[in-house]
C-alpha cells in the first residue's frame, strides 16, 4: 500500500523568497551548509534537552550527531541529524505555511544591499538550501510521529509522504539536497571540510563526514607497488614499509571502496569545556585561530555565568596592540557572538564598548535567540547584561596582569590609552581603572609609579595629588612649575600622553585625595602658618610691582601675583583653572582643531606668578620703584613674559619679535652701538617692529 502524497502551497512570501534564493546571482552559496548544520545542532540541542527531563527521548538513537553524506553517483548532498526531528504538523508548519516576519525583512534587506549570508539571522535559513539545490527532500522522524517525507523543487509547492521506501532514521532529519549541476563542487571532500572549518567549527556535536576510503588489499605480484607508497599516513600499511621490503615487493596490491566517517570537528568548543581541563597551549591555539595572532596572548579568561542569564565566555588579551588601534572608522571582529554554539558574528559593537577594543574572544550565550538581527542586538537587554559582565572580567583580568611587574609593563605599554580611554569613558569604573594607571614621577626615576605608590609617599600635610602635564618627559623634568615642588619634596607626577589631560581631567581625584595639575593658577604648596604669613608679607611688598607689570603686559595676561612656587626660575605662566593648559592648549594648536575662534575662546587666561626672591624680580621692583614709565622695565617685563611663555609649555605667536628683543639684549651684552645694529640688514626690520610695538605699548598706557 502506497502511501498518500499531499501537497501543499507556499505561503506568498515564502515562495517569493524561493524564487529569489534560486534567481539571484551569489556566489557565497556555501554558507548554506552552515544554515543547516546549525538547524541540525538546534535540532539536537532541543532533543538533548528534551532527554534532561525524559531520559526515552532518547531511545531511538542515543548518539548525538550531525552527519554529511556525499552520494557523488546521484549529486545528491546529504545532511542528517539525530536531533528532534519533525512532526507531519511541524514540517508543515515549520517548512513552508506560516508566515514569518523574516521572510519579508530578509527581501527587503536583501533589496536594501544586505548579503544573502545573512539569512540565518531572519529565521529563514533553510531556504538557502535552494541556493545549490533545485530540488529538496527533508526526511524526518520525531519521537511523537511516523517518518515523512517533505519534498519541494521550488514553484510555489512541496508535498509530504509517509515515509514507506527509506530506512528508518530512529529519530532526526536527513535534509538531502538534489544539487544543482553547476553545484556539484560541494560533493567534494576537500571542499565540505573547508566550509565546516570555516563555518562550524564550532558546533558541540560532532560533524561527521562519509569518506569514501580506498583500502589496499595486497595480492601476490606485479609492478604497481610503489604508487601505494604516496598515501603514507594510513597506518595500517605501515607494517610493510621496512626499507629492506621496499626493493623486494614483488606483491600487488588493489584498491577497495569503502566508506568510513571523519569527525571533521574534533575540536570541541573550547568555552564549553571545564577549564581545569584545559592546557595553556589549547588556550593558545584557539587564540590563534580566533585572532590570526602569530604570538601567544598575554592573558586569558575563561568563565561562565549562571542565574537568571546563561553564557560562556573566553576573553583575551594580546601582546601587543595592532598597528590600527585607534583607527576609528575600522570595523573591529574581536568577539565573536554564539548563540547556542552557533556562531552569529563576530562584529557586534554593542558586546564591548570602545574602550576595551583590543580584547579579543568569544561569547557563547545561552538565552539570545538563534535569529537575533542586528538591529535587536542594539536595543537588547541580555546582550546589555552580558556586555556588563564582560567589562567586569576584564577588569578582573587587568588586575591580575597587574601582579606580575614583567606582564603589566608589557600591557601598559601597549593598552594604556586604552585604560585612560575608559576612565574616560567608564563613570562606573573609573576608581577600578585609576589603580591601573601608572606614570612617571619626580621620584620615580627609571620607573613608573601608580596613584596608590604615590599616595603612600605622600607626608602627611599634603594634601593632593600633583601633576605636570607636557610634550615629553625632557621638556617637563625641567619646568620652573617643579622648582618649588622639587625644593619642598613634594612629588610630581609627570604626565607625557595627550590624552592624559583629558583622563585626569575626568579623573578629579583618587582615593580621596585631589588630583592638581601644577601649571594651573591658584596651586599652592602646603605651607605652614609661618610660611603662609611669609607669603602674605610679600604679597603685600610685591603689590606695586604686580600692578606695573600688569599694565605692561595689559591683556597679554589675566593678572600679575607673587608665587612660592619658584626657586630659580624669575616667573611663570600658569592658566586658569577650568580652562587649556598650556600642554592642552598644544595640543589643539597641532590637531585640525585650529578653528581661531575656538582657540581663542579656549585658550586660557595666563597669570603671571613671580618669584619675589629672584634677584631679576628684585631689581626689577627696585627700578619700578624709582620710575614706573621706565622704558627698561617695560621692554625687560615683555621679555620676561615671553620666556616665561617657553618656559611654561606655550608657544610664541611672534617668534621675530621676541627674537628682535633678544638681539638687542646680545648687542647690549656686545657693547655694540644701537645705530650699528640697526645698520646689519637682517636684524633690522626686526628692530622696527619692535619698535612699532613700542610705540603701541607707550599708547596703551
Ligand atoms: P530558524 O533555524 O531560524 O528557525 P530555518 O529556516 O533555518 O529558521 O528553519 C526553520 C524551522 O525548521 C526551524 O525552526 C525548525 O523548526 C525546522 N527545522 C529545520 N531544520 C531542522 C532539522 N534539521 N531538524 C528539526 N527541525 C528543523
Ligand atoms: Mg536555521
Amino acid at each position: 500500500m502506497s502511501a498518500e502524497t499531499e501537497t501543499f502551497s507556499f505561503q506568498a512570501e515564502i515562495s517569493q523568497l524561493m524564487s529569489l534564493i534560486i534567481n539571484t546571482f551569489y556566489s557565497n552559496k556555501e554558507i548554506f551548509l552552515r544554515e543547516l548544520i546549525s538547524n541540525s545542532s538546534d535540532a539536537i540541542d532541543k532533543i538533548r534537552y528534551q532527554s534532561l527531563t525524559d531520559t526515552s527521548a532518547l531511545e531511538a538513537e542515543k548518539d548525538l550527531f550531525v552527519r554529511i553524506i556525499p552520494d557523488r553517483e546521484n549529486n545528491i548532498l546529504s545532511i542528517r541529524d539525530s536531533g528532534i526531528g519533525m512532526t507531519k504538523a511541524d514540517l508543515v508548519n515549520n517548512l513552508g505555511t506560516i508566515a514569518k516576519s523574516g521572510t519579508k525583512a530578509f527581501m527587503e534587506a536583501l533589496s536594501s544591499g544586505a548579503d544573502i549570508s545573512m539569512i540565518g539571522q531572519f529565521g529563514v535559513g533553510f531556504y538557502s538550501a535552494y541556493l545549490v539545490a533545485d530540488k529538496v527532500q527533508v526526511i524526518t522522524k520525531h519521537n511523537d510521529d511516523e517518518q515523512y517525507i517533505w519534498e519541494s523543487s521550488a514553484g510555489g509547492s512541496f508535498t509530504i509522504t509517509r515515509d514507506e521506501v527509506n530506512p528508518s532514521l530512529g529519530r532526526g532529519t536527513e535534509m538531502r539536497l538534489f544539487l544543482k549541476e553547476d553545484q556539484l563542487e560541494y560533493l567534494e571532500e576537500r571542499k565540505i571540510k573547508d566550509i565546516v572549518k570555516t563555518h562550524s567549527e564550532f558546533i558541540s556535536y560532532p560533524i561527521q563526514l562519509v569518506v569514501e576510503k580506498e583500502i589496499e588489499k595486497e595480492v601476490s605480484d606485479d609492478e604497481e607497488a610503489e604508487e601505494v607508497k604516496e598515501n603514507e599516513e594510513k597506518p595500517k600499511i605501515e607494517e610493510v614499509e621496512d626499507e629492506e621490503d621496499k626493493k623486494e615487493k614483488k606483491k600487488k596490491t588493489i584498491k577497495e571502496k569503502t566508506t568510513d566517517t571523519e569527525e571533521l570537528n574534533k575540536t570541541k568548543p573550547l568555552w564549553t569545556r571545564n577549564p581545569d581541563d584545559i592546557k595553556s597551549e589549547e588556550y593558545a591555539q584557539f587564540y590563534k585561530a580566533l585572532t590570526n595572532d602569530w604570538e601567544d596572548h598575554l592573558s586569558v579568561k575563561h568563565f561562565s555565568v549562571e542565574g537568571q542569564l546563561e553564557f560562556r565566555a573566553i576573553l583575551y588579551i594580546p601582546k601587543r596592540a595592532p598597528f590600527d588601534l585607534f583607527e576609528t572608522k575600522k570595523k573591529r571582529n574581536n568577539i565573536k557572538l554564539y548563540v547556542r554554539r552557533v556562531f552569529i558574528m563576530d562584529d557586534c559593537d554593542e558586546l564591548i564598548p570602545e574602550w576595551l577594543n583590543f580584547v579579543k574572544g568569544v561569547v557563547d550565550s545561552e538565552d539570545l535567540p538563534l535569529n537575533i538581527s542586528r538591529e535587536m542586538l542594539q536595543q537588547n537587554k541580555i546582550l546589555k547584561v552580558i556586555r556588563k559582565n564582560l567589562v567586569k572580567k576584564c577588569l578582573e583580568m587587568f588586575a591580575e596582569i597587574a601582579e606580575d611587574k614583567e606582564n603589566f609593563d608589557k600591557f601598559y605599554e601597549a593598552f594604556a590609552k586604552n585604560l585612560k580611554l575608559g576612565i574616560h569613558e567608564d563613570t562606573q569604573n573609573r576608581q577600578k581603572l585609576a589603580d591601573l594607571l601608572r606614570y612617571h614621577s619626580t621620584k620615580s626615576g627609571d620607573e613608573l609609579t601608580s596613584l596608590k605608590d604615590y599616595v603612600t609617599r605622600m607626608p602627611e600635610k599634603q594634601k593632593n595629588i600633583y601633576y605636570i602635564t607636557g610634550e615629553s618627559r625632557a621638556a617637563i623634568e625641567n619646568s620652573p612649575f617643579l622648582e618649588g615642588f622639587k625644593k619642598k619634596g613634594v612629588e610630581v607626577l609627570l604626565m607625557t600622553d595627550p590624552i592624559d589631560e583629558y583622563s585626569t581631567t575626568q579623573l578629579k581625584e583618587y582615593d580621596d585625595k585631589k588630583l592638581v595639575c601644577i601649571t594651573k593658577e591658584g596651586v599652592e604648596i602646603e605651607e605652614d602658618e609661618e610660611e603662609k604669613a611669609a607669603r602674605e608679607a610679600e604679597e603685600k611688598v610685591h603689590e606695586d610691582l604686580c600692578k606695573s607689570v600688569k599694565d605692561i603686559l595689559g591683556e597679554r595676561v589675566e593678572k600679575v601675583v607673587v608665587s612660592n612656587k619658584l626657586t630659580d626660575s624669575p616667573c611663570v605662566l600658569t592658566t586658569g583653572q577650568f580652562g587649556w593648559s598650556a600642554n592642552m592648549e598644544r595640543i589643539m594648536k597641532a590637531q585640525a582643531l585650529r578653528d581661531n575662534s575656538m582657540s581663542s575662546y579656549m585658550a586660557s587666561k595666563k597669570t603671571l606668578e613671580l618669584n619675589p626672591s629672584h634677584p631679576i624680580i628684585k631689581n626689577l621692583k627696585e627700578k619700578v620703584t624709582a620710575d614706573a614709565g621706565d622704558r627698561t622695565v617695560k621692554d625687560l617685563t615683555t621679555l620676561l613674559f615671553e620666556t616665561a611663555l617657553l618656559t611654561s609649555g606655550f608657544s610664541l605667536d611672534e617668534p621675530s619679535t621676541f627674537a628682535a628683543r633678544i638681539h638687542r639684549m646680545v648687542a647690549l651684552g656686545l657693547s655694540i652701538d644701537e645705530d650699528e645694529t640697526v645698520a646689519d640688514e637682517p636684524a633690522k626690520s626686526a628692530v622696527v617692529e619692535e619698535v612699532v610695538e613700542t610705540s603701541k605699548m607707550e599708547e596703551v598706557d
